[in-house]
């Protein structure tokens, strides 16, 4: 059984302060885990976690993350900015970006960052915009085909947009190491949200392989293996999660295996986690709101799909506990639907839950990572506050909910604007 990091009685003292809804993260969780992930991979003296800041971009969050040695993971421009802001070093930031403008590989070449580069044309494009080819850079391998880890978990990597053909990444080596290029990464992200301790041994065994045969074709040397993202959680009560210690088990007897009698014994293991980093520690809580008896049973929550995109967007299963009911037979079934004119906007479908009354608070579970982050604001819907669940019991505000000045502010420059905000003044709206 799921249960949540918090209980209705903890949640109704913070709604006194914070209405719902609200996204709610656990500092202890996400430390228990951190240290775990870094005890998993200390075997490799080089190894890093580069967080990967799209999942869950808060300074609060990094900054926690950073107390167990882990780096950035950019793909923009303003990911940039906000790691460089917060004083991390360039060799701790790893710029995985795809389709990347020209400033963004300038500004990442600037701040010091490790770029790792997409396509084989970003070579010259690199060189373009940053005026020289970085002595370290990394490079984005895509093998083709399709790629299975175990029991059916796979995905089609010849219809990915990301990568360098296997000719690609040894004539690219070569073009690079010409232009100056000294250490080189390889980089792959194969398969998303792989709930099995296969995954991320399998692709390191793919990729020793692969950099072995690099440094005997090239002469390359060959600093870093970047395993990526996609190790996954257990987003279903059924799903066993992944143990990051067998996980780092698995890499280090293939390290040990191919590498070290490769003389390659030097090489680095990094990896580019945000699921695995967060999802499982942050909540989405709401509150029932809605009931209604149509042909189906229906209950209206006040968060909707701008706080939490994944069950629209991916039809993505989210756990969901009635707060006060963990122990409460599941004898109701209900859509769990938010307020959006989209008929996709709902959290449950045919979900089985405790019978919900007005006012419960609904807890929806794995909502760390890819969460407050994919949010937007269709039907002019406000994003969400952020607080943080403090080890010592306490709640921190991370990022203040959205108000209207700032769904207003891109018209601040046209004589609507200060009518839009004389309308909220009169709404009531608190
Ligand atoms: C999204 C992404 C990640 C993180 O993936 P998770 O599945 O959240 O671990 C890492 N690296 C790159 C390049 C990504 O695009």
């Amino acid at each position: 059984m799921k249960k949540p990091f918090v209980t209705k009685e903890q949640i109704e003292e913070i709604v006194k302060t914070y209405p719902t809804p609200f996204h709610l993260y656990d500092e202890k969780g996400i430390r228990e885990n951190a240290k775990a992930v870094k005890e998993a991979f200390a075997w490799n003296p080089g190894y890093k976690e580069f967080f990967a800041v799209k999942a869950t971009p808060n300074p609060f969050i990094i900054d926690i993350l950073r107390d167990y040695g882990c780096g950035c993971d950019c793909a923009s421009l303003t990911e940039l900015e906000m790691a460089h802001a917060m004083g991390i070093p360039g060799e701790d930031i790893m710029f995985s970006s795809n389709d990347t403008p020209a400033l963004e590989y300038a500004y990442a070449a600037k701040i010091g960052a490790t770029i790792n580069l997409d396509d084989f044309t970003h070579i010259d494009f690199l060189e373009e915009a940053a005026g020289a080819i970085p002595k370290t850079i990394s490079m984005r391998y895509n093998p083709g085909g399709i790629y299975e880890v175990s029991n059916g978990i796979m995905d089609n990597p010849q219809d990915a947009k990301y990568g360098f053909t296997k000719k690609q990444l040894f004539d690219g080596t070569e073009i690079l190491m010409k232009k100056g290029a000294e250490h080189f990464g390889i980089h792959a992200f194969l398969v998303s949200n792989t709930v099995t301790n296969d995954y991320y041994p399998a692709l390191a065994r793919d990729l020793f392989a692969l950099a072995k045969e690099l440094k005997e074709k090239t002469g390359a040397h060959v600093a870093f293996i970047n395993l990526s993202g996609g190790v996954g959680v257990a987003y279903r009560p059924d799903q066993t999660p992944n143990d990051i210690r067998v996980i780092g088990e698995g890499v280090r007897k293939a390290y040990e295996e191919i590498l070290v009698p490769a003389g390659m014994g030097d090489v680095a293991i990094y990896t580019e986690m945000g699921r695995f980093m967060l999802a499982p520690y942050g909540h989405l809580v709401t509150k029932a709101i809605h009931e209604k008896h149509t042909y189906k049973e229906y209950i209206g929550v006040d968060a909707c799909a701008v706080n939490l995109m994944r069950p629209a967007m991916y039809g993505a299963y989210h756990h969901i506990t009635v707060l006060g009911k963990e122990n409460a037979p599941c004898d109701h079934r209900y859509d769990v639907t938010g307020s959006l004119c989209e008929n996709n906007d709902k959290f449950a479908i045919d979900r089985d839950l405790p019978e919900i009354e007005m006012g419960d608070y609904l807890v929806i579970h794995e909502a760390g990572a890819h969460g407050y982050s994919m949010g937007y604001n269709y039907n002019g819907k406000l994003k969400s506050a952020e607080l943080l669940l403090k080890e010592d019991g306490s709640v921190q505000l991370i990022r203040r909910a959205e108000e209207p000045k700032d769904y207003y502010a891109t018209f601040d420059q046209f004589p609507i604007y200060e009518k839009l905000l004389a309308a909220d003044k009169e709404s009531g709206r608190k």
